[in-house]
Formats: structure tokens, sequence, C-alpha cells
């Protein structure tokens, strides 16, 4: 079935009532703060609980694949225990205490028990000497090595001398761990939505995105909708090509998607367009962040880039307040719950909200008579229009209508295209569908 014919989504008002609530961005502040202190990575124990968290509030399937599956030109990789990891002084006290902060452990360290100087000790310690305070993140996936994290006041503060370091870890046959929720629409054609799970203490760069979204598939299981909506929680880049590798069929079915990550913080919003630029996804997401920084597709940052990969190319955005990497407190302890607010989460939602409720319920019609422009004389049609001081203008409507009457762009698209009021196109619209001109969708 085709999502043009069908007829049951809930119209505008209506499908957003159902899908908000006054209390929403309370909510999702909650269940972000849930599973902000859970220590994640690109698989383990981590993301299995924060799936479990998140399952609380939507019907999500968890999938493992087996460390060393071939996903695409990847390999699954080894999965990552971690218990603890500390550095205690001659006193014995922990001076760095995973307990405390997991971003003080290198994420996928491998395992070390040893007694070192200082001045050893500190070729496997991270810091930003330019945020003294803050505590960096940082991963070694596929490079097998040990280390810590913590902030450069902090390594100062150390006295020199030997240390006992120990980083409690194994990396072990396991699997990478997914989730996954279909929500079936009135046809199989899809909305991708997804987020990456991989990021351990770090309140907008995910925790914001997966409490949304978990709330957001919640909602939506209430509702009937047209499209068929997908929602992913993976961990970054061997997430998702874990994903794709397994789902080659209903990637297909892939008409629109989003990245979302960064979705809690202060700033004003961003969207990333789609590799192609002009995608429908494009056109909705402009429309409704009104005064967001829009940029064009590049071939870094989040999971999109795998999305839009040549042999799949499929039109998915990113969603984001502020764009990663541009804030200080990115990929650091700053970026903490502190970081992120209720009022923020809320008005992140209701924007993807706003965009579901554009791609179900704007119209969209099909040309009839699509090679070559229809001879509108013959039809009446520029003696309907002819005579008066506008003529010009609703014959330019026409000319936009029928020309952009493509199935793909909403008459809210052709209105932006061709400069004119929505309601001229829509009229004009009426106007070519009682001719036989076009056909509503
Ligand atoms: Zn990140």
């Amino acid at each position: 079935m085709s999502a043009d014919s069908a007829t049951q989504s809930l119209t505008g008002a209506s499908l957003k009532a159902a899908l908000d609530s006054p209390g929403i961005g309370d909510a999702i502040y909650a269940l972000a703060s849930e599973i902000y202190p859970i220590c994640r990575s690109i698989t383990g124990e981590g993301v299995r609980d924060t799936l479990r968290a998140l399952s609380k509030h939507a019907p999500i399937v968890q999938h493992e694949v087996a460390t060393g599956t071939l996903v695409l030109d990847w390999t699954v990789p080894k999965e990552w225990v971690i218990r603890d990891a500390w550095i205690k002084n001659t006193a014995g006290e922990r001076v760095v205490d995973f307990q405390k902060h997991n971003l003080h452990v290198l994420n996928y360290s491998t395992p070390i028990r040893a007694t070192l100087p200082l001045s050893e000790l500190k070729k496997n310690i991270f810091t930003l000497p330019e945020q003294p305070d803050l505590i960096p993140y940082r991963t070694s996936y596929y490079n097998e090595r040990w280390g810590f994290c913590m902030s450069q006041n902090a390594l100062d503060a150390l006295p020199d001398g030997n240390y006992e370091v120990c980083v409690d870890s194994e990396l072990k046959q396991g699997s990478l761990t997914y989730g996954e929720i279909v929500h079936r629409g009135a046809s199989d054609e899809e909305v991708l939505f997804s987020v990456h799970t991989c990021h351990p203490s770090l309140a907008n760069d995910n925790c914001s995105g997966m409490a949304l979204l978990a709330l957001l598939a919640g909602a939506m299981a209430k509702v009937k909708t047209r499209y068929t909506y997908r929602f992913l929680f993976a961990p970054g880049t061997i997430g998702a090509i874990t994903w794709l590798a397994r789902n080659g069929e209903a990637a297909k079915r892939i008409k629109h998607g989003l990245v979302m990550s960064c979705v809690g913080d202060r700033g004003g919003f961003t969207y990333k367009r789609t590799r192609r630029g002009n995608a429908r996804i494009d056109r909705v997401m402009t429309r409704v962040l009104p005064g967001a920084k829009v940029i064009d597709f590049f071939p870094y940052g989040y999971d999109e880039r795998q999305y839009a990969s040549p042999g799949f190319d499929l039109d998915v955005g990113l969603f984001q307040r502020t764009q990663f990497a541009t804030f200080p407190e990115y990929h650091t302890s700053g970026d903490n719950l502190d970081f992120i607010t209720p009022d923020a989460l809320a008005g992140s939602y209701r924007a993807i909200v706003s965009a579901i409720n554009a791609l179900e319920n704007e119209r969209r019609y099909l040309n009839t008579a699509p090679h070559g422009e229809p001879q509108l004389g013959r039809r009446g049609l520029y003696a309907a229009i002819g005579g008066d001081k506008d003529s010009y203008a609703k014959s330019m409507a026409m000319l936009w209508v029928l020309n952009l009457s493509d199935g793909d762009h909403s008459l809210e698209d052709i209105a932006e295209r061709a400069g004119a009021e929505l309601g001229v196109i829509e009229a004009t619209a009426a106007l070519l569908e009682e001719s036989g001109l076009l056909k509503a969708l």
C-alpha cells in the first residue's frame, strides 16, 4: 500500500495533541538523568542497561550481533567489559576514580595493573590543557591500548612518585547491541529516526537524543500514521553500519529520516541538510525550524553519513540544537546534566512533532499530464483566471503547481518556491484538481 492512499492519519491539531503533553520536557529530562550515569560504549552492558531503561517508555526490541560478524566493510568488534578503574597514590587513596566519573577511563581501554612513576603514567593520561578543570571524553575502539582521562588541574596537583594503576576491563567475544522499534503506518514507506547510544556520561551528546526518541516512540505507539516510523538506538558508526548491513531491504523503504543528537542545550536549532540538499525532509525541517542555523551536508558528524553513503543514498538530515564540536562543553565532563534543560528538550521534541505533522499532513498532488505543459486554454483555465489584475500571478501559481506536483513537493513547498501565499496555491490546486490535471495523494 502506498502512503498516498492512506486516510487514517490524524490531522494537524489532533496529531500534535496526541504526541505532546505539558510535562514532556521534564519527562525527557528525567529519563536523560536516569541514563546519564551509565558507562556506555559501542558494545557492552552499558548499552543494554540503557536500552532497558528506555524500554520502560517504548517497546524497544534489542538486537545482538556477535563479535566477528562482518558488517559491510567492517567487523563487529570484541565486547568491552568495564568493572572498575583507578589510580592510587602511595597512601592507597584513589586520585582518579572511575566510580566517581566514567569519563576517567579511556573508553575501550585494555586491562592494566601496574605501579608506575608519574612520568611514565602521564603517557597514558589524557587532559585538556585549554580547559583545565574538565575531564575529556576519549575512546580507542580499534587500537588496543589502556588509558585514563582527567582534568589538567588534577594532574598538575599530583606529586611525583609512584602510582598504582588498575583498569579492570576485558575485551571478549560477545556482541554489539542495538535497539529498534518499528511503528507500522498505513504505508510501507518509512521515516527513520536514529540516535547514537555509545557515549558514556555526556548529557547533551547523547542522553538527550536517546531520551527524546524513547518518549516520542512511546507516544507514537498510540497514534495511527500514514508512514511507518523506524526508531533506531545504535552505537555511532559501527551500529548504523551493522543495521544497514542487516537491513538492506528495509533501507530501501526509508524515504525520509533524521539523526538526532545534542538536542538539550540552551542554544538555538541547527539543521544539517541531507546529501541531496533539497529532499522533502530538508524542506520540512527548514520550515518547522524558522531561524535555525542550516548547514549543508558534509561527510562527517553522526550517522547521517552512513545513511547517505552512495550505496544507500538515504535522505537523512541531522537535527541538533548547538552544532556538535562547536560548544566548549562538547566531549568533556562539562556536558553534564546542568548543560541540558527541560525547556530546551521540550522545544526539540515539539520541533520533531511538527516535522512529523508536516510529513503526515502536508498535501501533495500528482500532475496527471506531466509530459509537457498541459494546454490550459483548451480547458478554460486561463479564462478562469484571466482578465483580473492578478492574472499574471495566478497563471504563475498554476504553472508552479503543475510543475512541482511530482508527488514529492507539498503545497507548502510550492508556495515557498513560487513566493506565493499558501492560500493562492491551495486555491490553484483545487481548481486544477477539479479540471482533472491534478490527483491528490
Ligand atoms: Zn559525540
